[in-house]
């Protein structure tokens, strides 16, 4: 049975009080090491972000090459420039900074022109349905790492590209 939205009194009626709290939900999934095409982990212990070991990229653009730490938390956009400098609006290409092979493309994000979703795989053989993916701008909403899964649901349509 559906609750009234409102008492007798004309004040919204809130099941429950609102405070703050921790949803089981919310509990972080790290990823300790993803590789490139070539088979090179990621995941650099040299650089954390928000206490975990990131994943280093190198990256390519119009200002030039640097080096960039991923936040390895599924679901978190946080970023840190390494070395080097990303340019504003500008989707950079990504690859591994050991032997410099770019990142597989999953498919276009919709963010911007030429921003695509790349992906990194969670064993070194090149399976994207067992993959991260994020967008390489780096700067829009699907920039955190997703399970590749979801973001080729997200794809329908598309042909990974591999
Ligand atoms: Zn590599
Ligand atoms: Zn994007």
């Amino acid at each position: 049975m559906p609750r009234r939205m409102f008492d007798d009194l004309g004040r919204l009626d809130i099941p429950e009080p609102i405070r703050e709290r921790k949803s089981p939900a919310a509990e972080s999934v790290v990823v300790n090491a993803v590789y490139c095409p070539a088979g090179h982990d990621l995941v650099s212990l040299e650089h954390e972000i928000g206490g975990y070991p990131a994943i280093l990229l190198g990256f390519r653009g119009s200002g030039g090459e640097g080096r960039v730490a991923l936040s390895a938390v599924l679901g978190d956009p946080s970023r840190k420039v390494v070395e080097g400098t990303l340019t504003e609006g500008e989707s950079p290409t990504l690859f591994c900074t050991v032997c410099g092979t770019p990142l597989d493309v999953l498919g276009e994000c919709d963010c911007s022109p030429g921003a695509v979703s790349v992906l990194a795989y969670l064993y070194p053989r090149r399976n994207p349905y067992q993959a991260i993916a994020f967008c390489s701008s780096l700067q829009c909403d699907n920039s955190a790492v997703i399970r590749s899964g979801e973001a080729i649901r997200a794809h329908t349509g598309r042909h990974w590209q591999g």
